[in-house]
């Protein structure tokens, strides 16, 4: 019989680091399997790190850990073909001691969380890919297989933390397979400029602060999608995702996408002379709430990605990785302490800490956007264009007196959604959706 563990946590990214973590700090012997070969070598994100869920786990990590800029300014862009319609903020607030938001490389900044992990008492492999739950007799999971030669590896729990498309989860039949509709496709590419043209090109002041632009309308071609521009110290990480199934409906390329926004004339001066040294696709889970699938059985729990953990809405994805890691790691803590064993009803705390948090709270808030966006593709063309030319109206001087420029623009409104009535409509499903 090989060795026998409280705890085996499958992956090492934000959810699977921070359940190990937790588990390792309580005492518990923790084994964590990656499959690259060091975390963080696969993993992909925009990437904005949302300090509160972090500093829940790790309070000192701002001296430490591997961070780019601290967010000062968000921008969100609305496109059309030749124009942007933009809504900023930016405050000196954001300068504070402890900021709120920064921008992370993901490769750098899962080594560094994954080192936490191992000083915590953990023992990490990696380059060693999970391939199977073991079961017993009974069908409760009491171990792993690896495509290593050698034994299962048992433990009371098994904690998959494999991300969206881990297979592990699928194989087993706890998680369902991944439904087109609930996924996006989202292709990044890290453009390196010199500091010094990151902080001219976005008027930052100094090498710390920065700025995160969101891109909604033409960008997506008609499909549910957005894009994102975030700047690091060296470089802007650009991308655009878009729900699978409406790639697999137009059948646009990804990277024909991503080409179009860096050559849209909003975005080109921004990037222009930076070099592409990372080009990189991912999915990310779109499904929201109703796409959860059950997050704990006999011996096993799902966290972060692949339990659809992401608020689309907000773009939020890594806190929620943290926030569901770290509430079942405290969950297999606290059965541990009290003798109790990692079984499918106790294991049941584990969704009911999750209910209490921002995490059950939000995706429930928004559990009817994905549909209304999926069945809605106009909101994401028709009204940006709208926009656009409404702003061209308001905004041109010449002999048309202001009156008329008015009744132009309403009407330039009513005709880009075929009446008024069309557009009550529109924004009763969206003040639905977003309830
Ligand atoms: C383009 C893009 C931009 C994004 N931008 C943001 C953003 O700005 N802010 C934000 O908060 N979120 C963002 N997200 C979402 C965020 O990246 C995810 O929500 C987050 O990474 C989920 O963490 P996770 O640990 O659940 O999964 P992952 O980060 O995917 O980690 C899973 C880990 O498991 C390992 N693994 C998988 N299968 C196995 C196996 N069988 N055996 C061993 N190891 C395995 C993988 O190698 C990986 O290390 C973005 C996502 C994408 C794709």
């Amino acid at each position: 019989m090989s060795e026998h563990f409280d705890a085996i946590v499958v992956g090492a990214g934000p959810a699977g680091n921070s359940a190990a973590l937790v588990m390792a700090k309580a005492g518990l012997k923790v084994l964590q399997i990656e499959r690259g070969e060091t975390a963080g070598a696969k993993n992909v994100q925009g990437a904005i790190l949302y300090a509160d869920a972090l500093e829940r786990l790790i309070p000192e990590f701002r001296d430490e850990a591997p961070l780019e800029r601290h967010v000062v300014e968000q921008r969100v862009w609305l496109l059309d073909e030749r124009s942007h319609t933009g809504a900023h903020y930016r405050s000196d607030d954001f300068n504070e001691d402890r900021p709120n938001r920064y921008t992370i490389l993901r490769a750098t900044f899962d080594q560094w969380f994954a080192a936490k992990v191992r000083e915590a008492g953990a023992l990490q492999i990696t380059d060693t890919t999970v391939t199977e739950l073991v079961r017993d007799e009974g069908g409760r999971v009491i171990g792993v297989e690896t495509d290593r030669d050698g034994a299962p590896l048992y433990a009371d729990v098994v904690v998959l933390g494999e991300g969206v498309n881990g297979l592990v989860g699928q194989r087993a039949g706890v998680r369902p397979e991944l439904d087109p509709q609930h996924v996006a496709l989202a292709v990044k590419e890290t453009i390196f400029l010199s500091e010094e043209a990151v902080q001219d090109r976005f008027n930052l002041d100094g090498e710390d602060e920065g700025v995160v632009i969101e891109v909604m309308g033409s960008v997506s071609a008609g499909m549910v999608g957005t894009g994102f521009l975030y700047t690091n110290r060296e470089s802007i990480s650009l991308g655009v995702g878009c729900l699978l199934s409406d790639f697999q409906e137009t059948q646009i390329p990804a990277y024909v996408l991503l080409d179009r926004m860096k050559s849209h004339p909003s975005i080109a001066p921004l990037i222009r002379d930076g070099e592409t040294k990372e080009y990189v696709a991912h999915l990310i889970p779109e499904g929201g709430y109703d796409a959860i699938p059950n997050l704990s059985g006999d011996g096993w729990a799902i966290v972060g990605d692949a339990g659809q953990f992401v608020n689309s809405a907000h773009r939020e994805g890594s806190n929620l990785a943290m926030t569901t890691g770290r509430l079942a790691g405290e969950t297999v803590a606290a059965l541990k302490r009290e003798g109790l064993a990692c079984n499918e009803a106790n294991l049941k705390r584990y969704r009911h800490a999750l209910e209490q948090s921002f995490v059950m709270k939000d995706l429930k808030k928004y559990r009817r956007l994905p549909g209304v966006l999926h069945g809605n593709k106009h909101l994401l063309t028709a009204y940006p264009r709208a926009i656009s030319q409404a702003m061209q109206t308001f905004l041109r001087v010449d002999d048309v007196d202001k009156r008329s420029k008015e009744r132009r623009m309403m009407s330039q409104f009513r005709a880009a959604r075929g009446g008024w009535w069309n557009v009550f409509t529109d924004a009763l499903k969206m003040a639905r959706a977003w309830r």
